[in-house]
C-alpha cells in the first residue's frame, strides 16, 4: 500500500485531473491514498475475532496435524509386507482410536486396527480400508493393489510448524476461527473497531414515527447506511437528520470529527447544495468535490478533517448505496487496516440490452440466475431510476458496465457484482 498522502498531493499524482468529470478509477486511486489505517491493536478471544481485522502476520506453532494419522477406517499396515498382486494376510496385534494411539512395537507381518485420525503406529506407512479387507479372528486378509502410503495423513501437512498461517489485514471469517483454533491460539491480535459517524441532510426529511407533511420524504440513507456500515463491521454512531443550514451542518461534522474515525453523509452534495457544503468544509477540513463519471451517483464529496476521513455521498437512495459500495466501502476497509480484495466479478451472459456510451462506469441494479445449462444469466430491472430503492431490494447483483465499455446487445457477456456471499 502507498503511504497516506494529503489530499492534494494525491490528486497532484494525476496527469489528468478533472473534477467534474473524475473516472471511477481515478477516485479509487485518490481516496486508497489518502487513508490512514487505524493503528491500535487489541487482543480479543478468537470468537470474538469473528469480521475484525488481524494485526499482525501468524505462523503455526505447530505441526497440524501433529503426527502422521489415518485418514479412513480400516488397518494400518506396513506396504512392504504387502503382495502387489495377490491378497496377503497378516497378524492383527492391536487397535489405534482417535486421541488413543497404539503403544506396542509392531513386527513384520503384523497390522494395527485403525480409526479415522488414529496416530499411525510406529514403523505403520499405510492404511486398508475396512471395507475391502477380510479378518477372520486375529488374521486380517488383505487384497492385492494396495498402493504405499494411501489413506494417511502426514504430519505438517496442512501446516507445517512455522509457516505463514494467516497474513495480517485479514478480515477473519469462520474457516479463520477454525484456524486459529487448530493452531492452539486462544487469542487474537486485532485492529481495534472502526468509529464510523454517519448522517442525513435535507430540510424534506422526516425520521419514522413522525407524520410527512407536504413534499417531506421519510429519511430512509440512514437506515441503509446503518445496515451497510454495521455489515462492515464497524462501530456506528447515528447523528440524526441534519438541516439544510450551514451553521447546523457544521456543528455536526465537528461533533461527529472530534468522536469518529470516519464521517459518512447522505445528500448536500449535489449542484444546487454543493456551495453551502463547501463553504462549511472548506473551514473545517481538506475536501474535494466531484462530479463522477458514473452512473448513478455522480457528485460526491471526499476529503478529511483532521485525522478523520470523509464521505459526502449524493442523497438519492440508490446513489448513496452504489456510492458506498464501490468507494467507501474499500476505504473504510483501508482504514480498519484490511487489505481488501476486489470485488469478485461474476460473468454472465446479459438477458438485457444496455445503451451506454464509452466514457462512464454504470451500476445496474439486476437479477443474476442459473440457467438449466448451468451457465449464468442476468437481465435487469427496467426501472433504474436512481430513487427506486425498491429495485435495489429485489436485486440480487449490480451490473457494472465499465468505464470503456460501449453498448451490450442481448447475449454479449457482462461483469456482475453478487450482493451476498456464502457467509
Ligand atoms: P440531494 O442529494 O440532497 O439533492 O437529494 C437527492 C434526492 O434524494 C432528493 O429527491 C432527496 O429528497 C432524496 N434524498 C436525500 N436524502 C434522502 C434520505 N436521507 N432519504 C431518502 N431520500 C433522500
Ligand atoms: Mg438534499
Amino acid at each position: 500500500m502507498n503511504a497516506p498522502q494529503t489530499l492534494s498531493d494525491a490528486i497532484s499524482c494525476l496527469s489528468d485531473y478533472d473534477p467534474n468529470a473524475l473516472p471511477v478509477s481515478q477516485v479509487r486511486e485518490i481516496v486508497g491514498r489518502v487513508i490512514v489505517p487505524v493503528e491500535a491493536i487489541e487482543r480479543v478471544a478468537i470468537r470474538s475475532g469473528l469480521g475484525r481485522v488481524l494485526a499482525q502476520d501468524l505462523a503455526s506453532p505447530i505441526d497440524v496435524p501433529s503426527s502422521d494419522n489415518s485418514a479412513m477406517d480400516g488397518y494400518a499396515v506396513r506396504a512392504a509386507d504387502l503382495v502387489s498382486d495377490r491378497p496377503t494376510t497378516l497378524k492383527l496385534v492391536g487397535t489405534a482410536l482417535a486421541g488413543q494411539p497404539f503403544a506396542g512395537a509392531v513386527g513384520p507381518g503384523e497390522a494395527v486396527r485403525v480409526t479415522t485420525g488414529a496416530v499411525m503406529p510406529t514403523g505403520l506407512d499405510t492404511v486398508v480400508i475396512q471395507e475391502v479387507a477380510t479378518v477372520d479372528g486375529d488374521r486380517l486378509a488383505v487384497p492385492g493393489g494396495q498402493q504405499r502410503g494411501q489413506h494417511r495423513r502426514l504430519r505438517g501437512e496442512d501446516l507445517a510448524r512455522g509457516k505463514p498461517a494467516l497474513r495480517a489485514g485479514k478480515l477473519l471469517a469462520p474457516a479463520d476461527l477454525g484456524l486459529l483454533a487448530s493452531l492452539g491460539f486462544a487469542e487474537v491480535a486485532v485492529r481495534r473497531r472502526l468509529r464510523v459517524a454517519f448522517f442525513s441532510t435535507g430540510d424534506e426529511l422526516r425520521s419514522v414515527g413522525e407524520a410527512l407533511g407536504p413534499g417531506e420524504v421519510y429519511d430512509s440513507n440512514r437506515y441503509t447506511m446503518y445496515g451497510m456500515l454495521t455489515r462492515l463491521g464497524v462501530d456506528v454512531i447515528d447523528m440524526g437528520v441534519i438541516r439544510d443550514d450551514p451553521d447546523a451542518l457544521e456543528r455536526a461534522v465537528r461533533t461527529a470529527a472530534e468522536s469518529a474515525d470516519a464521517i459518512v453523509s447522505s445528500g448536500g452534495v449535489s449542484v444546487g447544495e454543493a456551495d453551502f457544503t463547501r463553504q462549511v468544509m472548506a473551514r473545517l477540513g481538506d475536501i474535494a468535490f466531484w462530479t463522477i463519471a458514473m452512473r448513478p451517483g455522480r457528485p460526491m464529496a471526499f476529503g478529511r478533517i483532521g485525522r478523520t476521513s470523509y464521505f459526502g455521498l449524493p442523497g438519492n437512495p440508490v446513489a448513496v448505496m452504489i456510492t458506498f459500495y464501490f468507494f467507501a466501502r474499500e476505504a473504510l476497509l483501508r482504514q480498519m487496516g484490511a487489505e481488501p480484495s476486489p470485488l469478485p466479478f461474476v460473468r454472465a451472459r446479459s438477458l438485457s440490452a444496455f445503451r451506454k456510451r464509452p466514457g462512464r462506469t454504470e451500476y445496474q441494479r439486476a437479477r443474476l440466475d442459473r440457467d438449466a445449462d448451468g451457465t449464468m444469466s442476468v437481465s435487469s430491472f427496467g426501472s433504474q431510476g436512481s430513487g427506486v430503492l425498491r429495485s435495489m431490494s429485489e436485486a440480487n447483483c449490480i451490473v457494472v458496465l465499465h468505464h470503456d465499455q460501449g453498448a451490450v446487445a442481448v447475449g454479449d457477456p457482462v461483469d456482475c457484482i453478487a450482493f451476498d456471499g456464502l457467509v
